[in-house]
């Protein structure tokens, strides 16, 4: 079995029916060259991707991944994905992956060559990293100003806000400025003090046992991870609530986790050098749901 499977698709229009999907995938050797010089997610991250996790040989909530990713190409004016075609594409990566341990799956399409005549479509999945600890550790948190207000969105669309876009510079620099500061990772807080989302992660506090999560007012990513645990908080009874939340809340929390597809739930221990409460037990029953095959 191989240990990483990289496919690259040729995207065809979202309402074709009627195509050859086997000769729009090709599988490829990730370590050999396969884009060209002129591609503009390398030069510019124009484009957009999506990573999901694979578990135990199951795909997990392709479908949320799938409608982010049409979401994701809708902001930005890319050619609207095949949904069918991305679909068939991770059955095909999957099937080829061991069907236990977990992996992380990366979806990319981008806007291609400059005046070229089409997107340029991959997907690479490759082990994911171990994750055992942080999940049970938990993670020490800075707040970093993210430099927008929470309604940046409307405000100026032209951010892209809301889109899972290739340019991540910007949350990779957040990262190790958190790691200059003796942190593990941060939550980006809005110009005028709400609480947004981290770089890589959704946000869910809980005070007595309501849940809450940022309101999706677009200048964050609707996270797949905090929507599926939220669907299972409610389905087993707990409340749950979107909402503007302002900073000093992250005071009054009894506890607060980071979520995300690949590392999945971690506790927050420690938040701008203070100790925060941490439920070991809950993150644990989160975790447990999370590996649990979901569609
Ligand atoms: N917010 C941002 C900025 C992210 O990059 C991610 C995931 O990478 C998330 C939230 C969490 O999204 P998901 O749960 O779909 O992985």
């Amino acid at each position: 079995m191989p240990d990483t499977v990289t496919l690259l698709i040729e995207p065809v229009p979202a309402d074709a029916v009627d195509f050859d999907l086997d000769a729009t995938l090709r599988e490829v050797d990730a370590a050999a060259p396969a884009l060209r010089v002129g591609e503009l997610s390398t030069q510019r991250g124009d484009g957009v991707f999506e990573t999901l996790a694979v578990i135990d040989g199951h795909a997990q909530e392709t479908g949320p991944h799938l409608e982010r990713l049409r979401n994701s190409a809708l902001i930005c004016e890319l050619p609207e994905p095949n949904l069918a075609q991305w679909r068939a594409a991770i059955d095909r990566a999957v099937s080829a992956l061991p069907d236990d341990g977990e992996w992380a799956l990366k979806l990319v399409l981008s806007r291609g060559v400059e005046h070229g005549p089409t997107p340029t479509a991959w997907l690479h999945a490759a082990r994911a990293n171990d994750f055992t600890a942080v999940r049970e550790r938990g993670v020490a948190v800075v707040t970093l100003d993210r430099g927008y207000a929470h309604d940046a969105a409307e405000q100026a669309p032209w951010l892209l806000l809301g889109a899972k876009t290739l340019s991540y510079a910007t949350n990779m620099a957040a990262l190790r400025e958190a790691h200059r500061r003796g942190a593990d990772d941060t939550i980006f807080v809005s110009s005028d003090g709400f609480v947004m989302e981290g770089p890589t992660s959704s946000v869910i506090l809980r005070h007595g046992d309501v849940y809450s999560t940022p309101a999706p007012s677009g200048a964050i990513l609707h996270g797949t991870t905090q929507q599926s645990l939220f669907e299972h908080l409610a389905a087993t009874g707990r409340a749950t609530e979107y909402r503007d939340i302002p900073v000093a809340e992250l005071r009054t929390a009894d506890a607060i986790w980071l979520v995300s597809s690949v590392r999945l739930a971690v506790g927050v221990t420690r938040l701008d050098g203070t100790s925060v409460a941490v439920d070991a037990a809950e993150t644990r029953a989160f975790n447990d749901y999370l590996r649990s095959p979901r569609d």
